[in-house]
């Protein structure tokens, strides 16, 4: 029987209990996964000196496949995200994210099944940034003046680099998406009437690129713009493609569509390496709990079994949950209608009812 190497990393604050629940649904398919358990974040800071051990790379490089819990990023100061510098480091430049309404899920909505591949590692999550009071902040703005762009001198700056190669990858990755999946439509999101020379070189790119597939419906929508239609009309959308600031708002504005972030899942992919790790963060106020909701990370399980081929078993975890979801008894309290929530069940009893329903249906 074939078996799979696979690198886990659980994360951190509601990561450790949701990987356990995931593990035991995907194990449950019978399909044979070896795992690696490494960590990294906060927590292996004292030990390594850094929040991404040179190990934890490796793994996934020798792996080639990673499924992750969420990990926790200090805001405004402090070590970096670890999980933008994975998919620096890995060249995962593309993040695929459907957001996709399962029956039985409190939301306005119903039918939406739209697909966000988002550009993973250029724009303002670059990471190069020059912090206000430094000498390097302040010759920036000295050269800068000398060109004739005056900017304040107690100024922060953050840098977005969107180049004409990062965008024809992503943008191709999603016609190529679009296609192979028999969608229809592709979307550009972009603010090119603004920043004419980062975003507008990012529209002109995907203008381009769509040329080369006339059977798929190219169109672009301005980001505010897109926002307000996502809310009104999320139905007509289907393969959206953004730069990563965009791609990462949008994302979760999708996941509020479908019932939250609880149901929102994710893949980070290059050419030959894939990371898997639901839309949403660490929740550190639900952890321990046995509170937060699974699914999320079931569902970037079920997007893990596809691209590993195993796709009897990748429909056979989401079926379940579709089943679950409707029946709407074992779910946890996001997926509970306003006023229900102290009918909820925790993290593992989700995993419980799914598990049984694998084997039923
Ligand atoms: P979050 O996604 O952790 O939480 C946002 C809201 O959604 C909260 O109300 C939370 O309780 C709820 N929520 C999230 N996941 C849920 C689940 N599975 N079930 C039920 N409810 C859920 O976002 P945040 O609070 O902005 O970020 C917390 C931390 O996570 C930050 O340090 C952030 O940097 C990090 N983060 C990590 C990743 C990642 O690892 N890829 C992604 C996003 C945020």
């Amino acid at each position: 029987m074939k078996s799979y190497n696979i690198t886990l990393i659980p994360g951190d604050g509601i990561g450790p209990e949701l990987t356990t629940a995931t593990r035991r649904v995907l194990e449950a398919t019978g399909v044979k996964l070896n795992w690696d358990i490494v960590h990294a974040g906060t927590d292996v800071m004292a030990e390594y000196g850094t929040p991404l051990p040179p190990h934890v790379v490796e793994s996934i490089r020798r792996n080639k496949v990673a499924l992750k819990g969420p990990i926790t990023t200090p805001i405004g100061s402090g070590f970096r995200s670890v999980n933008v510098a994975l998919r620096k480091e890995l060249e995962l430049y593309c993040c695929l994210r459907p957001c996709k309404s399962y029956v039985g899920t409190p939301t306005l909505y119903n039918n939406i099944d739209i697909v966000i591949v988002r550009e993973n590692m250029e724009d303002l999550y670059a990471g190069i940034e020059f912090e206000k009071g430094t000498p390097n902040n302040a010759r920036l703005i000295s050269f800068l003046g000398e060109m004739g762009a005056k900017i304040k001198p107690d100024s922060g700056i953050s840098i977005k680099p969107i180049s004409e190669s990062g965008s024809r990858r992503i943008v191709r990755f999603a016609f190529e998406y679009a296609r192979n999946h028999k969608r229809k439509r592709v979307t550009a999101v972009h603010k090119a009437n603004i920043m004419k020379f980062s975003d507008g070189l990012f529209l002109a790119v995907a203008r381009d690129v769509a040329r080369e597939y006339p059977e798929i419906e190219f169109e672009d929508r301005i980001v505010d713009n897109m926002t307000m239609q996502l809310v009104k009309k999320p139905q007509f959308f289907d393969v959206l493609v953004c730069p990563n600031l965009y791609g990462d708002i949008i994302s979760d504005l999708c996941a509020g569509l479908v019932g939250g972030l609880g149901v929102a899942p994710g893949a980070n992919l290059g050419d030959t390496l894939a990371l898997f790790e639901p839309t949403h963060g660490s929740a550190p106020k639900y952890k321990g709990m046995n509170k937060a909701n699974p699914m999320a990370m079931m569902l970037s399980g079920v997007l893990m079994l596809k691209w590993i081929g195993e796709t009897a078993a990748a429909e056979s975890v989401e079926n379940a949950v579709a089943a679950v979801i409707a029946e709407g008894k074992n779910v946890t309290y996001d997926l509970k209608p306003e006023g229900q929530q102290d009918r909820a069940v925790g993290t593992s009893q989700v995993a419980d009812a799914i598990i049984d329903k694998m084997n039923r249906l």
